[in-house]
């Protein structure tokens, strides 16, 4: 194959640094391999997930401008298993690799603590007696902090005991359904969400908005209810906290049981960074690890992400992970991240968090809601990237940069005046940052 090619591609597009320190790090699972469907081998999960997060898509690209098929990438670990396909009659459809379920994502490896422990318990009864305890179960906390984790754990839990599992996350369901409402072959869609004992259904905030989506979600959601299949729903927000959900299917959400999960408290958040080590055979001195765990917050992922970055440096450089080298690696996170922020991202984000179209923003519209996306867009814009005023001005298609700056004051105001918006703006924060990082 033409693997050598398509890597010095990659190589000329990215920085340097990372593909010394990650891409080089890959092998080519030449047996697994086929030609719309490349595997690599990456040493840990660590660097697997970075480099599928950062460059599986990019690389997926570059296969496909080399052969004009449409390819995915997959990167597996030593670890992972064999292909789960959830029902063997179902023909591969645009459903990408992430819909598999994560062999690691296990109870065992879940860290308890306070935070999460409710969670925990009402997942592992409901692994343990699907469609028995409470059907549906919804679990519901911030970004990071497990909720894919736990939905796994159910899936392997009960695949290792032979029920059928889905697991997609909403958008998959809905990218599924529209596939099959395009092919006409929507009988077949229905067919497949409605066999199977467990359905695993992750990040239903997106639905918001999505009419057609919700009511064929609906009527899967009714189908599987009656027939005592369980189903475990995650979201970033509480049912009712979600805009542009329809009310019948709030109330359903609401049916069973409803578990939030709350950052971890620091003992829990050292405990889970000491656990992923174990799993990864990383090395790392106490002190490095209590470092870690006050200098970061909450997002188990990001924390996830440097442990790998000090690992894959020091690997390479062949020298132990040090205190000076946890901080300047924490440091230049925060500047990757502050310059991948993209305006478009937060642009869309806000859009959908206020529930209009994102091409409003950015027009001449004066409605109210369209003016506070605007503002605070800017005042997203400004807190965490490092766009100058004139800089937003333009990309807004403003006169000068003096409206930019009013709805700086304006958004300013409002977040010390009003705590429920200063919350809801630190909420958005917390989003925009994880849309950047690995
Ligand atoms: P969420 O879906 O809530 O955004 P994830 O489930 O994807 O978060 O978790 C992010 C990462 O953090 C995963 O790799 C997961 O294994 C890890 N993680 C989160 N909480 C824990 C925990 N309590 N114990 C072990 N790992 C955890
Ligand atoms: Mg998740």
């Amino acid at each position: 194959m033409f693997i050598e090619e398509i890597l010095q591609r990659l190589e000329e597009e990215i920085p340097q640094s990372e593909y010394e320190r990650y891409i080089k790090q890959l092998r080519l699972d030449e047996e697994r391999s086929k030609s719309d469907w490349i595997v690599f081998e990456a040493p840990n999960i660590f660097i697997a997930n970075w480099v599928r997060a950062k460059y599986a898509k990019k690389m997926a690209q570059l296969f496909q401008l080399r052969t004009g098929m449409k390819t995915q990438v997959e990167i597996t670990t030593p670890t992972t298993l064999p292909i789960q396909r959830t029902n063997p009659q179902w023909e591969p459809n645009p459903t990408p690799p992430s819909t598999k379920i994560n062999p690691t994502y296990i109870f065992e490896n879940f860290v308890v603590g306070s935070s999460n422990h409710f969670a925990y318990t009402a997942a592992l009864s409901v692994a343990e007696r699907p469609g028995k305890v409470y059907n549906p179960l919804f679990i519901h906390g911030g970004v990071g902090l497990g909720k894919t984790h736990l939905l796994h754990a159910i899936g392997n839990y009960n695949l290792a005991r032979g029920r059928i599992v889905i697991y997609v996350t909403i958008e998959q369901f809905m990218n599924d359904f529209t596939y099959h409402l395009r092919n006409q072959s929507i009988e077949h869609f229905r067919q497949k969400y409605r066999k199977c004992d467990i359905l695993l259904i992750d990040d239903v905030q997106f639905l918001s908005g999505k009419e057609r989506t919700q009511e064929e979600f609906f009527h899967t959601f009714n189908e599987l209810h009656t027939a005592s299949k369980q189903i475990v729903l995650t979201s970033d927000k509480h049912p009712k906290e979600i805009v542009g959900l329809e009310d019948r299917l709030k109330s359903r959400f609401e049916w069973g049981l409803i578990a939030d999960i709350q950052p971890p408290e620091l003992e829990t958040k050292i405990a889970i960074i000491k656990k992923k080590c174990e799993l990864n055979k990383i090395e790392l001195e106490d002190e490095v690890i209590n470092y870690i765990a006050t200098h970061m917050d909450s997002n188990i992922r990001e924390i996830e992400g440097v442990i790998n970055k000090l690992n894959a440096y020091s690997t390479l450089v062949n020298q132990p992970i040090t205190i000076e080298l946890a901080q300047s690696v924490l440091s230049e996170q925060r500047k990757e991240q502050e310059q991948s922020i993209q305006l478009q991202d937060i642009v869309t984000l806000v859009a959908s968090e206020l529930n209009i179209k994102p091409s409003e923003i950015r027009s001449k519209s004066r409605s109210r809601r369209t003016v506070l996306a605007r503002r605070i867009v800017i005042y997203l814009a400004r807190t965490l990237t490092p766009n100058s005023m004139p800089a937003l001005a333009q990309f807004f298609g403003m006169r000068d940069h003096s409206t930019v700056s009013h709805a700086m004051r304006r958004i300013q105001e409002q977040i010390q005046k009003d705590p429920e918006f200063k919350l809801f703006i630190a909420s958005l924060q917390h989003k925009i940052k994880r849309l950047s990082s690995p």
